[in-house]
């Protein structure tokens, strides 16, 4: 328990924020924490009044605070829909759906559960069998994350939604950064942002993501402190593969040892996009030969890969 008082009441605090420094008691940090995710949105234009919203709900605390705040701040003017992708990972996505749509269902708003068996034809489980996750496919992550994009923006047409809300936060973001500067990747790094790509390209529904500035511990305390129910258990089983573990660590000491610093990536990334502008982000795409989703070349990524693993 933090020793400090609350910044606005001066109770006893209960959560202490180093990169304030902070101190606030349970009511005035849900307030703060809402207050913040307001003005992303309001800031960054993320949801206009009337567009019709997709939140991609996992049942993770991210994505379920992320369809509680947008409904809360968002649902009176705006339809909230929730998307809910099965990979496949039985003991693991399937339990946390269910938490997800028993959530969806206690807050009244409608969702859809598909799948990747159904939609690409296969689970991660028979990526994994078939590939043993071989280098020449990228990490399994990697791999996850193309499909589950693709779904995403197919069914966010499908459903008529004018933007896709995700869960990612300050920590993803600030760990994607860094990645992009140790991968020399400018193009993707100015790609990063409270919306993903450019809002711009035909056939591909905005990403926006409400809960940006947002740091990931505090994600916990709100979903805690506001008894909202999510997936606490095991982290997915093919997680150790993920390069991104790599920068979580390394982000996590950074903001540990000199707090403000995941911040501080996102000032950088504000005034190197303000300076470098839109140069070298791509505001046209083609589109895949074979599913007809935007895309660089001739054929996406996600046909590419779903290809590699039938012929294994
Ligand atoms: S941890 Fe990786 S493999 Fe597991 S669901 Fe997430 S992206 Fe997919
Ligand atoms: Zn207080
Ligand atoms: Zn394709």
């Amino acid at each position: 328990m933090p020793k400090g008082k609350c910044d606005r009441c001066g109770k006893n605090a209960v959560i202490e924020l180093p990169y304030g420094p902070h101190w606030f008691c349970g009511e005035h940090f849900l307030r703060f924490f809402e207050k913040r995710v307001r003005k992303t949105c309001r800031a960054n234009k993320l949801i206009e009044p009337g567009e019709k919203i997709l939140v991609a709900y996992s049942g993770g605390k991210d994505s379920a605070v992320t369809l509680y705040l947008v409904n809360k701040i968002f649902g009176k003017r705006n339809p909230i829909q929730a998307l809910l992708i099965d990979e496949g990972i039985e003991g693991y996505r399937d339990k946390a759906l269910d938490i997800a749509e028993k959530n969806c269902k206690a807050w009244g708003i409608p969702f859809k559960r598909v799948s990747f068996k159904k939609e690409a034809g296969f689970t991660m489980v028979d990526v994994m069998k078939k590939t043993g996750a071989k280098k020449r496919l990228g990490s399994t992550c990697a791999f996850c994350g193309v499909i589950r994009r693709r779904i995403m923006n197919q069914f966010a047409k499908k459903l008529g939604a004018e933007k896709l809300a995700t869960g990612h936060n300050l920590d993803d973001e600030a760990q994607s950064a860094l990645m992009n500067l140790c991968d020399a990747d400018l193009s993707r790094f100015l790609r990063l942002g409270p919306v993903s790509g450019n809002a711009n390209i035909k056939g591909l529904v905005p990403r926006i993501k409400p809960l940006w500035e947002s740091p990931e511990i505090e994600i916990i305390a709100f979903a805690e402190f506001n008894g909202i129910d999510y997936y606490r258990e095991q982290c997915c089983p093919f997680k150790w593969q993920a390069k991104r573990n790599d920068f979580r660590g390394i982000v996590n000491h950074l903001e540990s040892s000199y707090p403000g610093t995941m911040y501080s990536v996102l000032s950088f990334f504000r005034q190197a996009k303000s300076k470098i502008g839109k140069r070298g982000v791509k505001t046209e795409l083609g589109s895949c030969s074979k599913c007809g989703e935007p895309c660089n070349g001739k054929v996406c990524n996600a046909c590419k890969q779903i290809e590699l693993i039938k012929k294994k």
